[in-house]
């Protein structure tokens, strides 16, 4: 059998996967807006095989911190093919993304200051997050909630024009571009129909073309009975076509999950089953910090992988993680095929916020593969003691 051969625990990552991924969307930028930039977010699975991979298909690297600005350049990401984010940038790196091309999107009062002391001497654009109700126009649909978000420059209070107004003041350096990136629970084409609306609107405190309209990430990818790219692109197309020209304006996108997610599986093996008064616990060598480190998630794209197809169901059988968390618990099955030591399962559609988020907890990373035609490439290691240990330094003896 296929992951037989594979040590558990274990990711895989299936490359057509993610190579059908990235066409799909690539067709639904070329055939709707046309003038278009792919940023892949890193936050999402940075992981090296990953982002190297997302390189060498043309997308840029959307990074929000030094470190990961770091990371996409030792990976071979031109200065000039960064989008750099967020409110945790570094002075001394800011004002490198800016002298060598980066795409900057300004998200604090800080980096105001920061861009005030710059000394150029050719001109340049530079872009600024705005921070928007969508909640107001997307009821219930919202990360944030009532509470707001928390990210770039208020629109409606007139802090967005405020910064505009200061940016374009100075010498050598213009905004050129908005960034309207927002987390959304439902990830629904309304949300980004809003996003676009917004966009609209908001280019009209300018009295120039910007160069870019940077919608952000947050949309589904690969899955079934979800929103396609195309369906997404089109929508956004539409709305934007109403005040820009795709000949000047370049659309940003900022995609993980959506070309991430779908492409990767978890694959652990049950190490224990016993009867408690209770239940049917089911001990497997994975955790729920594996595929599950928000703790949200109740259901799972799972195949049971079990060598024994004689096995009768049990009408419920409760899989636990390896760790000593009452909390560890995976997933509850019911009327499934009894599992014993050895059987193996698939999570499937786990790539994105999971391997680069979980903690290193009682386990450390595990191997990660990369799967093409059936063939199985080791791309990371499992991290032992020696990884885990690297960098900590201990008390020395005292000499007497
Ligand atoms: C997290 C994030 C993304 C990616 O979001 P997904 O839900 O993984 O698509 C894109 N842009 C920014 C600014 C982000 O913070």
């Amino acid at each position: 059998m296929l992951y037989s051969q594979l040590k558990t625990p274990s990711f895989i990552i299936y490359e057509d996967k993610i190579n059908k991924n990235l066409i799909e969307l690539n067709q639904a930028l070329s055939v709707t807006w046309g003038n278009y930039i792919i940023g892949y977010s890193y936050k999402t699975n940075s992981l090296p095989w990953i982002i190297d991979y997302m390189n060498k298909k043309g997308c840029y690297a959307e990074v929000v911190s030094n470190v990961e600005y770091e990371l996409a350049l030792k990976y071979g990401n031109s200065p000039k093919n960064i989008i750099f984010n967020g409110p945790n940038k570094g002075k001394s790196q800011f004002i490198e993304a800016i002298t060598k091309g980066s795409i900057v999107n300004v998200d604090s009062w800080k980096e105001m200051n920061w861009l005030q002391e710059i000394k150029l001497t050719s001109d340049i654009g530079i872009g600024v997050r705005v921070n928007f109700d969508l909640e107001k126009e997307c009821p219930s649909e919202t990360v944030m909630g009532d509470e707001g978000g928390r990210f770039g420059f208020s629109y409606e209070k007139g802090d967005f024009k405020k910064i505009i107004d200061q940016i374009n003041a100075l010498e050598h350096i213009k905004v050129n571009g908005i960034h309207l990136h927002n987390s959304s629970k439902t990830r629904s084409i309304k949300i980004f129909e809003v996003i676009a609306s917004k966009a609209c609107e908001i280019a009209n405190l300018f009295e120039y073309e910007l160069d870019f309209i940077n919608v952000g990430g947050g949309f589904f990818g690969g899955l079934p009975d979800r929103p396609t790219f195309l369906e997404y692109m089109q929508s956004i197309s539409a709305i934007l076509s109403k005040r820009f020209n795709n000949k000047n304006t370049t659309l940003i996108v900022e995609p993980g999950a959506s070309l991430i997610a779908t492409p990767i599986s978890f694959l652990c093996e049950v190490i224990d089953v016993k009867d408690t008064i209770k239940k049917r616990i089911v001990t497997v060598n994975g955790s729920r910090n594996n595929i599950d480190p928000f703790m949200n998630k109740t259901n799972y794209f799972l195949d049971l992988l079990v060598k024994n197809e004689d096995k009768n169901s049990v009408k419920e059988q409760v899989v636990c993680g390896y760790t000593c968390m009452e909390h560890d618990r995976l997933i509850k099955l019911e009327d499934k095929k009894e599992l014993e030591v050895e059987d193996r399962l698939l999570f499937n559609y786990v790539g994105s916020y999971t391997m680069c988020f979980s903690p290193l907890f009682i386990e450390y990373f595990p191997i990660v593969y990369v799967e093409n035609n059936n063939t199985f490439t080791c791309v990371r290691e499992a991290w032992g003691v020696e990884e885990y240990c690297q960098k900590s330094i201990i008390k020395e003896d005292n000499i007497n």
